[in-house]
């Protein structure tokens, strides 16, 4: 497909300088754009700031007729047309929270005899649940004027993904109705499981796919235990390594936005807060003021991201922990698109896993550019529900993860195979690689389960703790946990010890944590409870278990 000699080769160079003022391809562009405009089905894996949208706005602009693109959002949709109507091609959106009369104005236009626009988007409940708009597409294609369609972030087609959207559900509807025209399918984010069901959901036909690698070697990558310090520990980063440059920290709640805005403000911080629940107004503020560098430093929900175009993000921090490696890949993805190097830190505290849980299993997590404001139709339905924690446990794995190249985790997850030699210590395991040393805890682990299994079932990780290591405190001597034979038989492992390998056994799935109730500002119960098939093998000497620690010098 890199073939200079395709009939729209001149045509698409021209344009392609003229229109949009690019010097030349990058990676993978001209491929994509060749094989769709050859009239086939195309899947397209590119990392965020690949460049996807001009893969389908210039063979929009060359082809006859008109592009239909769905694309989620009714912001990015906004950003697009106004870029396109600045180099003056035609374009238009329709979307549900339109006024009806905007509405006919632009079905007046699809209507007429030789139809003006270049690119129509529309948004997928648009498709899902207005027949009105597919009679227009019959219409449009009756007449030869549906050339192409465009599916903008496929992902949320799929229930494996971790931003499934039930309306993406229903696209699979344009193929069934257009079956000759090419569909182009693009994300950013996609596993192998996520991809085969996006192409069997929109019933792509001998699809042709092109994939990159999601690597972003100008990114920076660490995960930094997360004490009460936190805050103190995010301003002195920023002014060591990125003083008076452009960030974002996500932040798990609303609360907890405007609550680290506000405290990086006493620092003297530029810093502002996002999420859903601020009105449109109030957003679109803080976003504009965002893209003038009158702020700098943005605290959002994931809500805040999705259609963020600035070239010159250099940090992103992770105030919390993030529900999936595929949505933190993406949010990190919006750091140093212009290329430059760009900080993306993670604070990981083990007790955020257990707050993130108990709001995925209750659908109050924000999720990610929602329209609406309101959580999602089905995320609480119980496939979800597994899906979101495994995701959420995969993304606990990484974190804890201390030996690993960051960027070998995260590629292995996309399905990529990564060399870490070629992280060249840009991620902060492999710059401490040297540091530690493996140790052989399979001991400290069977005690722990044992200690689980003889307390009932019923208590805390911190109170397994505490009777492991031989407390007398009121608690284990009401509930006489200091007459078990394994009390105190942890005394002399340091309590980081003996709680990392209880972390371990939770990622593994050893011991699983029922999460029992919560109040939304960080406070959590949990009991732990043994996973028996798991536990079983461990216990039998089936399994041995190594972690790394800092080599005692
Ligand atoms: P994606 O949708 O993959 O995240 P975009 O389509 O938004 O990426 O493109 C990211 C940025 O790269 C945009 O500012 C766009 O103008 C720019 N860009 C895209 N293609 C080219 C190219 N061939 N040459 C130079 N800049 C480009
Ligand atoms: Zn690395």
């Amino acid at each position: 497909w890199s073939k200079q000699d395709f009939p729209w080769t001149k045509k698409l160079e021209a344009n392609n300088k003229k229109v949009f003022g690019n010097h030349s391809f990058r990676p993978n562009q001209r491929e994509i754009i060749n094989a769709t405009m050859s009239g086939h089905d195309v899947f397209v894996l590119m990392p965020t700031g690949g460049g996807k949208s001009l893969t389908y706005q210039l063979p929009a602009l060359i082809c006859p007729g008109i592009t239909l693109v769905i694309s989620p959002l009714v912001s990015l949709i906004q950003d697009q047309i106004m870029h396109l109507l600045q180099a003056n091609i035609p374009a238009a959106y329709l979307s549900a929270n339109m006024e009806w009369t905007e509405q006919q104005e632009i079905l007046r236009e699809l209507c007429s005899g030789y139809c003006s626009y270049k690119l129509l988007y529309v948004t997928p409940e648009k498709v899902a649940k207005s027949d009105f708009l597919l009679r227009q597409l019959e219409n449009l294609h009756a007449r030869e004027l549906l050339n192409r369609i465009v599916i903008d972030e496929a992902h949320c087609v799929s229930q494996w993904g971790h931003d499934f959207r039930p309306d993406y559900q229903g696209l699979g509807i344009l193929k069934q109705k257009f079956p000759k025209i090419p569909v182009l399918a693009l994300t950013a984010t996609a596993t192998a499981s996520v991809k085969e069901d996006v192409v069997q959901a929109l019933g792509l036909v001998d699809c042709i796919i092109f994939r990159q690698s999601f690597n972003r070697p100008n990114l920076r990558f660490s995960v930094i235990p997360k004490t009460k310090k936190c805050l103190e520990d995010i301003d002195k980063f920023i002014r060591d390594h990125h003083f008076d440059e452009c960030g974002i920290i996500y932040c798990l709640s609303r609360m907890d936005c405007e609550k680290v805005a506000e405290k990086l403000r006493e620092y003297k911080h530029k810093a502002a807060f996002y999420h859903a629940s601020m009105d449109p107004e109030q957003r679109a503020s803080v976003q504009s003021q965002w893209s003038k560098d009158e702020i700098n430093i943005i605290c959002a929900t994931v809500a805040f991201g999705m259609g963020i175009n600035k070239p010159d993000v250099r940090f992103v921090i992770h105030h919390s922990l993030p529900k999936s490696i595929e949505g933190y890949h993406q949010e990190c993805g919006r750091a140093g698109r212009d290329g430059q190097n760009s900080s993306c830190v993670l604070y990981y505290s083990y007790s955020d896993y257990i707050r993130v849980k108990y709001m995925l299993s209750h659908g109050v997590v924000e999720q990610s550019s929602f329209t609406s404001g309101q959580p999602r139709a089905g995320s609480t339905n119980s496939g979800r529900l597994e899906t979101n924690s495994e995701n959420l446990l995969r993304m606990v794995s990484y974190c804890e993860n201390d030996v690993d190249c960051r960027r070998f985790l995260q590629l292995v997850h996309f399905g990529e195979k990564f060399d870490s030699f070629n992280c060249r210590k840009t991620c902060d395991n492999c710059l401490n690689s040297q540091t530690l040393v493996d140790k052989d805890v399979t001991l400290i682990a069977k005690q722990l389960v044992e200690l689980v299994k003889s307390a009932k079932q019923q208590f805390s990780t911190s109170h397994i703790l505490d009777v492991y290591r031989g407390s007398m405190s009121q608690i284990v001597k009401r509930n006489k946990h200091n007459l078990l034979s394994l009390h105190g038989a942890g005394k002399h492992i340091a309590k980081g010890e003996a709680s990392r390998v209880l972390r371990h056994l939770v990622v593994e799935e050893i011991l699983v944590e029922d999460v029992k109730k919560s109040d939304l500002y960080g406070s959590t119960s949990s009991i732990l409870k043994v996973n028996d098939p798991k536990a079983g093998n461990l216990l039998a000497g089936r399994q041995t278990i190594t972690l790394r620690f800092p080599s005692a010098v």
